[in-house]
């Protein structure tokens, strides 16, 4: 699977990307990230890509044309014929979930706007068709850090990328439930224990315990999660 990521800070990306697990991935090939400077692509001298915006108000905004120029670079290095999906970082876009990940994650190829000042001219989304996602109801400077926070959610469902093949299947969110509480050595820590279940070697009762637990962390937790359980179940 591709990445490209079309930004003003590549090696803001870079950073977010090369240590641990997604780094590694990368390195072994399962996945490829490019940045694409969309500085490089200013079309004034001063190397700029921003200018105000019409109807006055605060703030900046990045025009259409270093946009569009970063895109046609960045989409070349999409196979011919490859299906991709072109993506928007914006508080404005739907909101980016499990879910969204896991749609994603079915691209060979995403290609990614990370925006900055107050935005980019709207004019370029439509001619270009992305698509909005936002991580979450606040507003950050810039959309690196959305980017590299959707990499990771997706990337880390690519096969082979987790060592274990297990782990992204058990995890919160998967089934609908959040993830049941999780122990390791020692037994006993500042007077607390480890729930006797999990020692006792009984895979079906430890199951079936996680199972109550995962439940009932996401009823505390998570009730909006906890009713979309419940009528899926048809219980609600
Ligand atoms: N003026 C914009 C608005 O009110 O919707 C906010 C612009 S924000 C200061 C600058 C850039 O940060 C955005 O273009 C976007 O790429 C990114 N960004 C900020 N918050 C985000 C969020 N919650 N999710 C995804 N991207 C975000």
């Amino acid at each position: 699977m591709r990445f490209h990521v079309i930004t003003l800070f590549p090696g803001l990306i870079e950073e977010c990307v090369n240590t641990s697990i997604i780094g590694r991935a990368r390195s072994k090939g399962l996945i490829d990230i490019y940045t694409t400077c969309l500085k490089d692509f200013s079309t004034n001298s001063y190397g700029s890509v921003d200018d105000y915006t019409y109807g006055g108000g605060a703030g900046m905004l990045i025009g259409c044309e270093p946009v569009y120029r970063a895109f046609e670079a960045a989409s070349s290095n999409v196979p011919e014929g490859g299906e991709y999906k072109f993506i928007y970082t914006s508080p404005q876009g739907k909101t980016f979930d499990q879910r969204a990940a896991e749609a994603l994650s079915g691209y060979e190829d995403l290609i990614f706007l990370c925006g900055h000042y107050e935005g980019v001219d709207e004019r370029v989304l439509e001619e270009l068709e992305a698509e909005s996602y936002s991580i979450g109801d606040y507003v950050l400077t810039g959309g690196e850090l959305p980017a590299a926070v959707m990499i990771d959610a997706i990337a880390r469902l690519v096969p082979g990328v987790l060592h274990n093949g297990d782990s992204a299947e058990d995890e919160s969110f998967n089934g609908g439930l959040l993830e049941y509480p999780q122990y390791t050595r020692p037994a006993v820590w500042k007077d607390r224990e480890v729930p006797e279940v999990l020692l006792s070697g009984d895979h079906k009762k430890v199951e079936q315990y996680r199972h109550l637990k995962a439940v009932e962390r996401t009823r505390e937790r998570r009730p909006d999660m906890y009713e979309e359980y419940l009528r899926a179940r048809g219980i609600w």
